[in-house]
């Protein structure tokens, strides 16, 4: 199959904005920064699982699926916004939730209650894929067709949304008239990773792409995501081989870790706010541009370099972590 001709539903407001953020690169250190604003994709307050969507759910329709299963954290925007992508579709969202249900329901677990999920909570140490496919049976001997959908939409069809962004950011670079030398997103299921990687390395081999992971050790994301881009090349009939050599992850910015901000997280949010009124978010996006700045700090991106930070979403997140500020 070819990538052109792998079923795909729209549910994002696409292309997004490749804005320069001139600010915020001087005061980094003196780098030209460009922010894609893939918190702008639309459905339910935007994030890159938009782009994933698109792809899981023309699966789940071309199942015949009238309910989509799916998992995460109280404060999962995974969630949210596949509850969002079922309700647009007309499909019932059914989310299983990681951990204590919160006494108060804010950020994404309001939005969650607004979309009409059915949502209920395992304990964090649950086997998620077990629990989900416990539900999916109550569902489907109730008559329901349930579609599940994996942790972070980061199936190897998932990350189908972002070989397509990959080549999103080259042709507007081009158009813009920059050559990117890296690209600095999250690194968390691994999924966005896989398919950035894979797609500028068909696209445009010179761009390093860099992961910041916001939870998982290195060898795991790294394992994580050459399985996944390795599986999406082939759904997607694109000649190459992603090697772990073509990876680059730094886990030194976890922090505490996944879901506990870190001091240099909060100061990289306070940061991009104060120089170019943009919002990130404490689990995931914060700790990226952490990453990015202690990289500028090292001497590892060097000043004047031509850096693009894929920004993921997450801000309705910040909701549930005013104590932090
Ligand atoms: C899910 C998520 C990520 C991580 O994406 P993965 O594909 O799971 O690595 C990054 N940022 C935000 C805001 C997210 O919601």
């Amino acid at each position: 199959m070819q990538i052109g001709e792998i079923p795909r539903v729209r549910l994002a407001t696409l292309p997004t904005p490749l804005e320069e953020a001139p600010r915020l690169g001087e005061a980094l250190g003196g780098i030209r920064l460009f922010v894609k604003r893939d918190d702008n994709t639309g459905l339910a307050l935007g994030g890159n699982k938009a782009r994933k969507l698109e792809f899981l759910m023309a699966d789940a329709v071309k199942q015949g699926a009238d309910t989509v299963i799916t998992t995460g954290g109280p404060q999962s925007n995974h969630a949210r916004m596949t509850a969002a992508a079922a309700r647009k579709l007309g499909m019932r969202p059914v989310l299983v939730l990681e951990g204590k249900k919160p006494s108060e329901r804010q950020g994404n677990l309001l939005l969650d209650e607004l979309l009409g999920a059915e949502v209920s909570f395992v304990p964090e140490d649950a086997d998620l894929d077990a629990e989900m496919a416990r539900v999916a049976e109550r569902l489907r001997a109730g008559g329901a067709r349930p579609y599940i959908i994996p942790l972070g939409g980061s199936s190897a069809l998932g990350s189908i949304g972002y070989v397509l962004a990959a080549m999103e950011i080259v042709d507007q670079s081009i158009a813009a008239g920059i050559a990117p030398d890296r690209v600095y997103t999250s690194g968390g299921s691994g999924g966005t990773l896989a398919g950035l990687l894979l797609g500028m390395k068909v696209f445009a081999p010179q761009v390093a792409v860099w992961g910041i992971s916001v939870g998982r050790r290195e060898p795991d994301l790294i394992q994580r995501i050459v399985r996944k881009a390795e599986e999406a090349a082939r759904l997607a009939g694109l000649p190459v081989s992603v090697t772990e050599d073509d990876v680059h992850v730094d886990d030194d910015y976890v922090g505490p870790g996944y879901g506990i901000p870190s001091p240099e997280c909060i100061k990289a949010i306070r940061l991009a706010a104060e120089t170019e009124g943009l919002i990130l978010d404490p689990v995931y996006t914060g700790k990226t541009l952490a990453g990015l700045a202690g990289h500028v700090k090292r001497g590892l991106v060097r000043s004047g370099e031509t850096v693009v930070f894929l920004h993921t979403g997450g801000a309705p997140g910040l909701f549930a972590y005013s104590e932090w500020f």
